[in-house]
């Protein structure tokens, strides 16, 4: 009837609204949240398959006193669309390179990489080749312990403006991951182009191989094959439990994050647990 179609679009406003109101506010809260120091990195461990420690995903986390602890999955899209993510993400790779560099002068943490993901809107930036350059070369860490994590649309909205940058990024020694990767449009003629080190598998992936999802499996085990047979590393993010590691690992994966390890941790707790592994 009319008067449920009315109520229908009242509803709808009303929550648009509030969608709205809660964006604004979350941007307001985000412009000046750098100043106050609101930001923190945590960092999630990452194992090889005979369950060595070979680095961490740096994560970013906010708490702000009004709204408290915010998602990443919430904050980044706003920071993206008002254009701060730009020093947020700035922020990001010079706190994830000094705290490499203070790893640098300790043997039990020396060898450890830390990805870091990268925003398409601070990759499309003219100047973002040259802010990692200098990131580098402050910090005077070994470039090749910083990983960048990218993702499909990323680096296909512009192949080629993203092939230049990765090019120069290469020669400056960094790695690349391919990030949540299955979940965009892989095919291996874009895939051989790109100077890519890893591929991540997505988690959507992982959750469901041992039990119910063939199709996911199958997924998995294409996944594997092509990154081995283009000469690229091959981590599983989202592993949470020995069945999804073994399948995994029986299949040829190479490397593991997840919960079955270590969830996201400040720094302090990630050192420790380090610490006990080594
Ligand atoms: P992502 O890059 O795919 O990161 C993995 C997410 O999975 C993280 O969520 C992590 O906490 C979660 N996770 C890790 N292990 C498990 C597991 O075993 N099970 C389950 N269910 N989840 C697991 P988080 O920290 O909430 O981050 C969400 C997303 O926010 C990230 O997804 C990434 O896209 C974005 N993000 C986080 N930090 C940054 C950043 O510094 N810069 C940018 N541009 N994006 C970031
Ligand atoms: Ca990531
Ligand atoms: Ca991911
Ligand atoms: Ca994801």
């Amino acid at each position: 009837s009319k008067a449920k179609g009315r109520n229908a679009i009242c509803f709808f406003d009303s929550s648009m609204q509030e969608i709205l109101e809660k964006r604004g506010q979350l941007e307001t809260a985000l412009r000046g949240a750098l100043e106050r120091k609101e930001f923190l990195l945590h960092y999630q461990l990452q194992m090889d398959s005979s369950g060595r420690p070979i680095g961490a995903e740096a994560l970013l986390r906010w708490n702000n006193a009004k709204l408290g602890s915010v998602s990443p999955v919430q904050f980044i899209p706003v920071a993206e669309e008002s254009g701060l993510i730009l020093p947020i993400g700035h922020w990001v790779l010079e706190t994830a390179c000094a705290q490499l560099a203070r790893w640098q002068s300790d043997p039990r943490f020396n060898r450890l990489c830390i990805a870091v993901n990268v925003s398409a809107i601070q990759f499309r930036e003219a100047a973002f080749v040259a802010k990692v350059r200098n990131v580098l070369q402050q910090s005077g860490i070994q470039p090749w312990l910083l990983k960048l994590e990218l993702t499909e649309s990323l680096v296909l909205d512009d192949i080629n403006d993203s092939i230049l940058k990765m090019e120069a990024l290469k020669n400056l020694g960094v790695k690349f991951s391919m990030d949540d990767f299955g979940t965009g449009y892989s095919s291996l003629s874009y895939l051989s182009r790109l100077p890519l080190d890893q591929l991540k598998i997505d988690q959507s992936f992982v959750r469901d191989i041992t039990t119910t999802d063939q199709h996911d499996a199958a997924i998995v085990q294409t996944i594997i094959s092509m990154a081995l047979s283009l000469g690229m590393e091959v981590i599983a993010e989202g592993v949470e439990t020995e069945e999804q590691r073994e399948f995994l690992d029986l299949r040829g994966c190479q490397a593991y994050q997840g919960y079955l390890y270590a969830k996201p941790m400040p720094i302090e707790e990630l050192e420790i647990k380090l610490a006990q592994l080594t």
